[in-house]
């Protein structure tokens, strides 16, 4: 697969990195590497990469905090990695913002893998715009499926992919009630299995998102089922 932009690697590890870096040679990836997170945002703020594999322990700005940064203007696909198990959910979760991780020691291999899952996504999204322009709307939120925005009286609000997938599944059907099980499958195409407490942490972030002043979020939780959109 070939990719129109490098994946941007954060990992300080260099031979960490260089095992990354030739792995993704392979599949026929460009990459651009960065030893410290110190750089990082400005990179992303100057040039376009289709992903970033982002080490959570690193010199100068540590990976979560990184995460955080990045989310607040960018919406590039961004894969952790991390030793301690203990975080994950936060990785993901409402914290951080991060669309997948990966556990240290991995296998390349499977780094690059994931990889290809996030850039199939990507394609899937460039096919829909081939047939014009879409746009999902509910009450005054409305979903651009060409452009990936979503907004709400006129207003942009940043989501992360999977809360962009999340939002879509609730506009398609509104008032029906969602599980934790199928709001997994709607949020991960590649049919991965994550916790329900990673669940809720998306949809704590997306209602959040969504909610404006003082108001109650149009996203709601059903006790003991899931959510709705009403
Ligand atoms: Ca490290």
């Amino acid at each position: 697969m070939s990719t129109q932009y490098p994946v941007l690697i954060v990992e300080d590890e260099e031979k960490i990195a260089q095992i990354l870096v030739d792995f993704f040679a392979l599949e026929g990836f460009n990459t651009k590497v960065l030893h410290s997170g110190e750089q990082v945002i400005s990179e992303l703020k100057e040039n376009t990469f289709s992903a970033v594999i982002l080490d959570r322990m690193l010199p100068v700005v540590d990976g979560l905090t990184l995460c955080k940064q990045i989310r607040q203007f960018s919406n590039v696909p961004i894969l952790m990695l991390t030793a301690r198990i203990d975080e994950i959910d936060r990785l993901i979760g409402l914290d951080a913002g991060a669309d997948d991780y990966i556990c240290k020691p991995f296998s390349p291999r499977e780094v690059v893998a994931r990889v290809q899952v996030i850039l199939r996504r990507t394609q899937t999204t460039n096919n829909i715009r081939d047939k014009g322009s879409r746009k999902l709307v509910f009450k005054d939120i409305s979903l651009d499926l060409d452009a990936y925005v979503c907004e709400r009286r006129d207003q942009t609000i940043e989501l992360t992919p999977v809360e962009f997938r999340l939002l879509k599944a609730f506009i398609e059907k509104p008032g029906h009630v969602f599980s934790r099980e199928q709001l997994m499958d709607k949020g991960y195409v590649d049919g991965r299995i994550v916790s329900n407490r990673t669940i809720d942490s998306h949809m704590k972030n997306l209602r959040h998102k969504l909610m404006q002043d003082d108001e109650i979020s149009p996203l709601q939780a059903v006790y003991g089922i899931g959510y709705k959109l009403s």
